[in-house]
């Protein structure tokens, strides 16, 4: 409808979890293996203001049999009430346990997830964005701007 400003918490932001959020300590099973980066907690503060927040992350290590997927589950509960407690709301996490070589339809760039949040929430992806440290797991195949999260400086590039 021309003229309508749509709310913006209708948008929403996928972030990537390890590399991005947190350190990338690969295949995390334990929540004394989360590490969060110095400048997470300001970063989600501030856009939360302007976007529901949602997690999205690949998790090979449960079909190769490293982690059990109550282990992440575990690790991502840990992770989203340790934000709660800076007044950070995830809204969900999404993880694809599966190897790449299954070609599963939930992996990462795959857009499955954020076609989920989509009809569960109500996110209008075309405002929406996927901040990642993984450049080809930013171009997912729907219009949602990817964003390159560099780990190196533990800063957000924005
Ligand atoms: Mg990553
Ligand atoms: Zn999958």
């Amino acid at each position: 409808m021309k003229g309508k400003v749509l709310p913006l918490t209708n948008y929403g932001i996928f972030l990537d979890r390890d590399g991005t959020l947190i350190e990338d300590r690969g295949h995390i099973g334990s929540p004394e293996d989360i590490q969060i980066f110095r400048d997470t907690i300001p970063a989600l503060r501030l856009l939360q203001n302007y976007f529901t927040l949602f997690i999205v992350t690949n998790q090979p290590g449960i079909a190769r049999g490293i982690i059990t997927r109550e282990q992440v589950e575990n690790v991502n509960r840990c992770l989203i009430s340790r934000f709660a407690e800076y007044g950070i709301q995830i809204q969900n996490v999404y993880y694809c346990p599966h190897d790449r070589t299954e070609r599963c339809k939930c992996i990462k760039p795959n857009p499955y997830f954020l076609h989920e949040a989509a009809s569960k929430y109500g996110v209008d992806l075309k405002g929406s964005f996927v901040i990642g440290d993984h450049p080809r797991f930013n171009s997912v195949s729907v219009t949602v701007t990817g964003i390159l999260h560099s780990q190196r400086s533990e800063y957000f590039v924005l």
